[in-house]
């Protein structure tokens, strides 16, 4: 059974019901029991807990100590194509706007890796659109293959692929994937991707553990945060990790949090998602999943994101461009979304050390599974 046939008896609407129904006694209740479970977990993100937040905090602190030390991996996003079929109501990338479309050749896309090597990376995140022609399972491993000398550990965020086509990824050298649901809300999941094969719900939302069932060594999970509700959207978040982690255990599972950003199409955000919201789901889902990695981006502000390591992240990008070639040039076309925290990997590493964390560039050996 896979987690889509999972929640076929969980109604979006419910859930946010019983969300929205619960007491002050619940969140005590599920504070002071040992083991969180989903029910538990609701009553932990729900507006009853709002008023405990900082006990909620203060547990993610100790758990996160206690799992991963004072550590926070840096990782960067290297952006190869632009070009993309689908049409994401809140993306620059969208198929149906006219901006300058590029894909890296791989002459280029070893250029801007090299540049991100140079600044201390390990750890890469090729990123692409949605368009199969531009970018082929050929491209990405011929891509991967020129890549893999220069780092330890290359993750990919692109469009959903089979099982097979993983396999031959993972034997290229990719060990982690990231793929977003965007929204678990099936309605507004249609209502936002209007045109383009990402229309398709259950074929996104199995991928990662066709991803698992490939053998990648990390696994990303994340909804799109000001979509809608985030309270609701975390707990699918909550049941679809717990899922992956029991089924693919041998894959350490992440959640990132993508707050949407401005965007070529000018989006707004139905749900928006503030600060105090942020720092409530991150921390609930650290105190429900100990082990999970934690991943923040610099969609989010540089004090924002200082704030935030000692309560939770694990791992953090750091200065990212979302421009397709835009580490070694100035290209014309539009990134995908503005980032928030423009600082050079040097200075996010020395920040990190001066809030008394380490900086890990490396967390990973290809040669462990050699
Ligand atoms: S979110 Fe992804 S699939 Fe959707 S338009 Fe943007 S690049 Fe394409």
């Amino acid at each position: 059974m896979t987690f889509y046939d999972q929640i076929q008896n969980c109604s979006w609407y419910k859930l946010a019901e019983q969300i929205d129904q619960r007491a002050p006694e619940d969140v005590h209740a599920a504070l002071s029991s040992g083991a969180m479970d989903v029910d538990r977990f609701i009553s932990l993100v729900s507006p009853a807990a709002d008023e405990v937040l900082e006990e909620i905090a203060r547990r993610a602190q100790i758990i996160t100590e206690q799992r991963f030390g004072r550590i926070v991996g840096l990782y960067a996003p290297m952006y190869l194509s632009n070009s993309c079929t689908n049409s994401c109501v809140y993306c620059s990338f969208n198929a149906s706007h006219k901006i300058d479309r590029e894909t890296l050749s791989v002459e280029q896309a070893v250029s801007e890796a090299s540049h991100l090597h140079d600044q201390g990376f390990r750890h890469i995140l090729l990123v692409s659109g949605e368009d199969l022609e531009a970018v082929s399972l050929h491209y990405l491993k011929e891509v991967v293959e020129n890549l893999r000398h220069l780092f330890d550990s290359i993750s990919i965020e692109i469009y959903p692929m089979g099982t097979e086509d993983y396999r031959e990824l993972a034997a290229s050298g990719v060990d982690g994937l990231i793929i977003y649901q965007e929204t678990y809300n099936p309605d507004l999941y249609a209502r936002v991707h209007e045109a383009g094969r990402k229309t398709d719900y259950r074929w996104r939302i199995e991928t990662p553990e066709r991803g698992g069932a490939a053998g990648f060594r990390r696994i990303g999970i994340g909804a799109l945060l000001g979509l809608d509700d985030w309270r609701t959207e975390a707990v699918y978040l909550a049941m679809h990790a717990r899922y992956l982690m029991r089924r693919h255990w041998r894959s350490q599972v992440t959640i990132s949090f993508p707050r949407l950003r401005p965007a070529v199409g000018g989006y707004t955000p139905p749900c928006p998602v503030s600060d105090r919201d942020l720092v409530h789901m991150l921390t609930a889902l650290r105190v429900f999943l100990p082990d999970a990695g934690l991943l923040l981006s610099t969609r989010e502000s540089k004090e924002f994101r200082d704030n935030m390591i000692p309560l939770g992240v694990t791992s953090m990008s750091a200065g990212s461009c979302t421009r397709v070639g835009g580490y070694t040039g100035d290209p014309a076309s539009a990134g995908q979304f503005e980032i928030a925290d423009h600082r050079s990997p040097g200075e996010v590493a020395e920040t990190i050390k001066d809030i008394g964390y380490e900086p890990v560039w490396k967390d990973w050996d290809a040669a462990f599974i050699r």
